[in-house]
């Protein structure tokens, strides 16, 4: 039997936003019942019509926007509200900002039970927060006998057209224009989802944004490409090319690249700095994708973690080894943990190559790998920083940090909800939160990072 709710599939009403919610939809209530709208902004008033009622909150259809928002500014992305990509871009970029400070604050109090007694530094944003992507996928289809190569809509697989993005590297617009008119002059197949039939897949884009090296990797789904050298001669002009290749993918996967890696021209790998640190990529390689901020975060753990230079220090989760290589300048020692092998690889070859010696880096669990090393070789802890996944640290691993008492944990954040629910684990067992800051590595989108300190008391 179906519940009564307050409102019925296709009734419509009309309501004001007052918040919005992780995916950038708006959130209203209709005689106290929460509706969710997509594209409806904070401060707005709206007509909606009821989509999907559950019994208590529902998703509604945006069908006239009433009263603005006073937050509401036009897009710079034509396709910005049919694109999966950006969720904030008609939403004022300062009152972005605000929301997502707000957002870790709430969580701090709600989730972590923390009400005060720690300092909230402003949220860091980025003084152009467009063209800050350092890495696009672009997908490559074909509708009706006619290419399309863009991003994909909101929800779906149904390819947009379009040469360009505002958050992603301007030189990505002559690469794809170049790419296009090859597959279109010579004629070249296009994968098809759907039959699995078709060649070309995918569009990988890498650019060094501090040495402006650039990297392209077409996605095929076979062992060649024909006619290879007219691609390599379109792309190989363009101003800081430096490596293009093919990647095979021959499996029915939404996962957007396979293992392999067909050179093509130019070197297999470009170099890009954050901060003082080289990082060696290739088109399989983790790297950070806003650089420029994460450059801003990762200096803000460093600052929080205080390091005189006598240190032992743990990077948990430590990926490539960025934050890890970032510490060592300044640590006498950092062991940096990592699940995923091929990081792990990345992460020491990283460090060969900036010369780092006092940085060691082992592959499993956090939560293992770490009581492991404490009980068994007795390496202990001055700092530890964590920068988990969004859902957050295992309880086993926090209990482990508060067995080892280091007299500093930092905590960075891609998820406020659960840095929230560990922050709680963590205040109740010893430790104080003294700082948080905020930075905004995803503009348009509702993503935070946070960067936290706590100090043992
Ligand atoms: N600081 C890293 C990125 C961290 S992202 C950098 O700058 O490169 C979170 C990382 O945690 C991912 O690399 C993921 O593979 C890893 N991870 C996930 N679960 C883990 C676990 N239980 N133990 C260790 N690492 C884990």
């Amino acid at each position: 039997m179906k519940e009564d709710t307050v409102l019925k599939k296709n009734e419509e009403c009309i309501i004001h936003i007052e918040d919005m919610g992780n995916d950038g939809e708006g959130i209203g209530k209709y005689q106290g019942y929460t509706l969710f709208v997509k594209n409806a902004l904070v401060g707005d008033t709206v007509r909606v019509r009821a989509m999907k009622c559950k019994k208590n909150y529902g998703y509604a259809r945006l069908m006239e926007i009433i009263t603005p928002s006073p937050y509401r500014v036009e897009p710079r992305c034509r396709i910005a509200l049919q694109c999966g990509g950006c969720t904030l871009q008609h939403l004022d970029y300062e009152e972005q900002l605000r929301r997502k400070q707000k957002k870790v604050a709430d969580c701090i109090e709600r989730l972590g039970g923390i009400t005060g007694g720690y300092e909230l530094c402003s949220i860091i944003g980025m003084q152009n927060p467009y063209y800050y992507r350092n890495k696009a996928q672009f997908p490559v289809g074909s509708k009706n006998g006619k290419l399309s190569i863009g991003f994909y809509a909101g929800g779906s697989h149904s390819i947009i057209d379009t040469d360009n993005c505002c958050i992603q590297a301007k030189e990505n617009e002559d690469i794809v224009r170049a790419v296009r008119s090859f597959l279109e002059e010579e004629n070249i197949s296009i994968y098809n989802e759907e039959t699995h039939e078709g060649l070309v897949r995918h569009i990988l884009i890498r650019v060094g944004f501090v040495t402006g090296e650039i990297m392209v990797c077409l996605v095929i789904n076979g062992n060649d490409l024909s006619d290879k050298e007219k691609l390599v001669e379109k792309l190989k002009s363009i101003k800081g090319m430096k490596s293009i290749s093919l990647n095979i993918n021959k499996e029915k996967t939404n996962v957007i690249l396979g293992n392999k890696i067909r050179p093509l021209w130019g070197e297999p790998c470009i170099t890009d700095y954050i901060g003082a640190v080289k990082f060696r990529i290739s088109p399989l390689s983790f790297y950070q994708v806003n650089p420029a901020q994460t450059r801003v975060l990762y200096e803000k753990a460093l600052e929080f973690a205080c390091l005189q230079g006598d240190e032992t220090v743990w990077d948990l989760y430590c990926g490539i080894g960025t934050i890890s290589l970032f510490l060592a300048a300044k640590a006498k020692k950092v062991y940096g943990v990592e699940i995923i092998p091929q990081a792990i690889e990345d992460a020491r070859e990283n460090a060969r190559i900036n010369g780092i010696e006092n940085a060691e880096f082992f592959v499993g669990a956090a939560e293992e790998v770490l009581p492991e090393k404490y009980r068994q070789e007795k390496i202990d802890a001055d700092v530890i920083v964590v920068d988990p996944p969004r859902k957050g640290c295992a309880e086993s691993l926090l209990d482990t940090i508060v067995l080892m008492a280091p007299k500093r944990v930092v905590y960075v954040s891609c998820d406020p909800a659960t840095l929230g629910r560990d922050l709680k684990y963590l205040t109740s067992r010893g430790y104080e939160l003294k700082k948080v800051q905020a930075v905004d590595q995803f503009p348009h989108t509702g993503h935070v990072e946070t960067v936290v300190l706590l100090k043992q008391m």
